[in-house]
């Protein structure tokens, strides 16, 4: 039997030609010189070297080379914004079908729908959505792909008002294991629309989404930064999930960064910065501060930025995300936090190994908590807080460990507050939570991957494999 590796150098012969004559795009080899730069994703944590990257201009050039590396025995990865912390869109020796230049959005302002390519990314979406007085509830940062943000979930500045970021998902365009072209939604293959929302990317490539838009192309939104006391942290975290379903929050435990909002003796101190968006009317004032009055009443701010912005606007808080860099991380869903968790975030915070990292609580609840629990392979509906301990490192030359460390450290006093994970943030702990992520669906999506992709062709992810 030919070797694996083998049959990847074949790609220096005829093959190779056969790859570039059957896609419009460009095919990146080794010799190729976009190589060091189109091998790269976010994380500086992965120095792959794929036998090669298809950089795909449309659904046909996916289909494409999933049969051509199928046929072949090839093993192959999508990837869309690069974002994944687990490397698994830069893969040694595989061909990466990549997705990010596939970036179409055509968006009809009077049924408020959106038709976009997968190499979206949140930023790309929100801008010309804004420019109609529309968005979509994506995530914190706006170079995350639409592709793998969506495939997995999607929280983030909206996710309270208007869902995840698969409950606005009509219908999809999805390439399946075979390299055949289908179409997902309530009406076509249902089940498979029912995995690819929030089940990974274990079913197929998707190449584009049409989305469900809201009316908030300008929000109410900014920052409110608090001293990093035990108090403040109880009561944002009692308070976020339980807030009108229009304020939606995220709070991020740090060394205060030096921002042009933070007063400069402040900087490097640990703070709690809390994003805010409100979505509700623009003119309503009133409801906005009635919304984010216990927040500010939980200590005099030491900012506090929140006015009228158009939605893109709110990346700005989360830019340092988009340069690479290399990040730690453990996540949990939890009911609550003990005093003592509280107090060890504050201690972790206070003696971190780099100044850029950060443990993060978000609210839940809200239009989350009232879509029917089995409507999506998304199973945490009813739980109201996310938190993520994550180490950040942006040196080249850092191999992460002494970070990798501090996350571990403080995971030990997390962990027993977690009751599940979410798919997108499963990184150094990934394989042994896939229970927790999928909780009781593991069986239905088993099933679902028996019949869409019965030989794991799609493993480059948090595998669920086959029944
Ligand atoms: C800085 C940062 C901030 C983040 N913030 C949030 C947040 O606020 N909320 C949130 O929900 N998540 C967040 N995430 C997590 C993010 O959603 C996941 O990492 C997501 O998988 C990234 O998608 P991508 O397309 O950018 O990455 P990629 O690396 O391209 O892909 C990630 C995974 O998805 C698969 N995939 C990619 N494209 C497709 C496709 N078209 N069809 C099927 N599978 C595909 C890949 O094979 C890979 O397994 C954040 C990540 C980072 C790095």
């Amino acid at each position: 039997m030919t070797s694996i590796a083998s049959r990847i150098n074949q790609l220096d012969g005829a093959d190779l030609e056969a790859l570039r004559a059957g896609v419009s795009g460009t095919v990146v080899t080794p010799d190729h010189p976009d190589y060091d730069t189109a091998r790269q994703i976010l994380s500086l944590a992965f120095d792959r070297r794929p036998a090669a990257i298809v950089r795909c201009e449309g659904t046909r050039d996916v289909a494409f080379s999933v049969r051509f590396a199928r046929d072949r025995g090839i093993p192959f990865a999508p990837r869309s914004g690069g974002h994944s912390g687990m490397g698994f869109s830069s893969v040694d020796d595989a061909i990466v079908i990549d997705l990010g230049g596939m970036k179409q959005v055509t968006i009809d302002p009077v049924e408020r729908v959106a038709v976009v390519q997968a190499g979206t990314t949140s930023d790309d979406l929100a801008g010309p959505a804004s420019q109609y007085g529309l968005a979509l509830s994506t995530g914190d940062t706006g170079s995350v792909g639409i592709g793998g943000l969506t495939v997995g979930g999607g929280i983030g500045w909206m996710v309270r008002k208007y869902g995840l970021t698969i409950d606005n998902l009509l219908a999809a365009t999805v390439v399946t294991a075979t390299g055949e072209v289908v179409r997902a939604s309530e009406y076509e293959h249902p089940d498979l629309f029912w995995a690819i929302r929030g089940g990974g990317s274990n079913f197929g490539i998707v190449t584009d989404f049409t989305f469900r838009l809201a009316p908030s192309g300008m929000v109410h939104g900014g920052a409110i930064v608090l001293p990093a006391t035990r108090e403040v942290l109880r009561g944002y975290i009692d308070y976020a999930p339980r807030a009108v379903d229009d304020l939606t929050t995220m709070a991020f435990l740090m060394a205060a960064p030096p921002a042009p909002f933070i007063p400069e003796s402040v900087v490097g101190q640990p703070v709690l910065l809390v994003g805010a968006v409100w979505t509700g009317a623009l003119d309503d004032i009133e409801g906005r501060d009635a919304a984010l009055a216990p927040l500010r009443a939980l200590a005099t701010p030491i900012a506090d930025t929140v006015e009228a912005i158009p939605y893109p606007v709110m990346f700005a808080y989360t830019a340092e995300g988009t340069q690479r860099h290399g990040a730690a991380l453990r996540m949990l869903f939890a009911d609550d936090l003990t005093d003592a968790q509280l107090d060890a975030s504050i201690d972790a915070i206070t003696h971190s190994t780099s100044p850029m990292s950060m443990i993060q609580f978000r609210g839940m609840g809200g239009a989350v908590s009232r879509v029917p629990s089995d409507a999506t392979a998304f199973p945490h509906r009813d739980v109201p807080l996310f938190v993520a301990a994550i180490g950040i490192w942006v040196d080249p030359e850092d191999d992460g460990e002494a970070h990798r460390a501090w996350v571990k450290d403080l995971w030990t006093h997390l962990a027993p507050a977690s009751r599940g994970a979410y798919v997108n943030f499963l990184q150094d702990d990934g394989e042994q939570r896939l229970p927790e992520a999928y909780l009781d669906r593991m069986e239905r999506l088993r099933q679902v991957k028996a019949k869409y992709d019965p030989e794991n062709v799609f493993h480059f992810n948090a595998n669920i494999r086959p029944e």
